[in-house]
């Protein structure tokens, strides 16, 4: 199959853009056509298995339209530290509304109970924090409810705040595009969610207090997925599952486990935007991902 049709076959053309002399010249893509899909652990589509060897290139871009255009906000890779009631909330405007500058354990406790509908309405709700004075609109998650595979970012950026979806951006072309390497989209299999439900001004860092507030509607929703694998992208993701401010670098290639689920460490796409090179790790973050899921659809077979 020649570059085209592989691209068309995957749903990516838009995204992919040849770079230059060097891609003018149409490097070769992955020449096999995908393999068998993999067999759904709950009768539901799945990620189809790519035969695309461990030392090949990304097959993901960010050189759709627009991308060398739009200024990044730099990379959020700091730690969270643990909750520190009272502490000041740097460039937060005076509240509208009253803002608790604690976290209330019995809140949190209530929603670690939570079903679906109750808790989509306490995130639409939410004014735990002073986030929810700038936001147009809460951005809960999206995707299916009973996937194979969880996703999780950090917060919502302009783009997500506007539409209320998670991943919309540029940033969220990528992980698109990023999925649809491993022959995945966010409406199968993959439900995908941020620690953070509002938007963070000027996309700045999530503060500690932000984290703490507003992490146990994403941990309700993990326990609700009971997903098989979880991808945790960027350092806010992987410290708030995780309970560690290890770096990404050093928690990339191991499983993890949060709560007895897998758990994969890797860079947050609007990272890779500013960190090309660091796209081919990504991809191999992706790959390991794949094949530790593979590897649990066969010990669930073999049981
Ligand atoms: N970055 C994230 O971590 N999440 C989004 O939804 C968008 C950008």
């Amino acid at each position: 199959m020649n570059r085209d049709a592989m691209l068309r076959e995957m749903g990516i053309t838009p995204l992919w853009k040849a770079r230059g002399a060097a891609a003018a010249a149409e490097a070769e893509p992955p020449t096999e056509a995908p393999a068998a899909v993999v067999p759904a652990m709950r009768s539901r589509p799945v990620a189809a298995a790519m035969p695309l060897a461990e030392d090949e290139p990304p097959p993901y871009d960010d050189d759709f339209p627009g991308a060398q255009e739009r200024q990044m906000p730099p990379p959020r890779e700091s730690h969270v530290a643990p909750p520190q009631p009272g502490a000041p909330r740097a460039r937060a405007a005076a509240p509208a509304v009253p803002v608790a500058a604690t976290v209330d354990a019995e809140r949190i406790e209530q929603i670690a109970r939570m079903e679906w509908p109750a808790l989509k309405a306490a995130v639409a709700a939410c004014t735990a924090c002073a986030l929810a004075q700038g936001r147009k609109n809460t951005v809960f998650g999206v995707g299916d409810e009973a996937a194979d595979w969880m996703i999780i970012g950090e917060a919502p950026g302009a783009e997500e705040d506007a539409r209320g979806e998670p991943f919309v951006g540029q940033a969220g072309r990528l992980l698109d595009s990023m999925l649809a390497a491993l022959d995945m989209k966010r409406e199968l299999n993959v439900y995908i969610a941020n620690v953070l439900k509002c938007r963070p001004p000027g996309n700045r860092n999530p503060e500690p207090l932000e984290v703490a507030q507003c992490s146990a509607h994403l941990l309700r929703q993990v326990a609700l997925i009971k997903p098989k694998l979880i991808i945790l992208m960027g350092r806010f993701a992987a410290q708030t599952l995780l309970g560690t401010d290890a770096s990404i670098a050093s928690m990339r290639g191991r499983l993890h486990q949060y709560q007895g689920t897998p758990a994969i460490v890797t860079y947050h796409p609007a990272y890779l935007l500013r960190n090309l090179p660091d796209k081919a790790k990504a991809w191999q973050d992706l790959l390991f991902a794949r094949k530790t899921y593979q590897g649990l659809l066969g010990e669930a077979a073999a049981q």
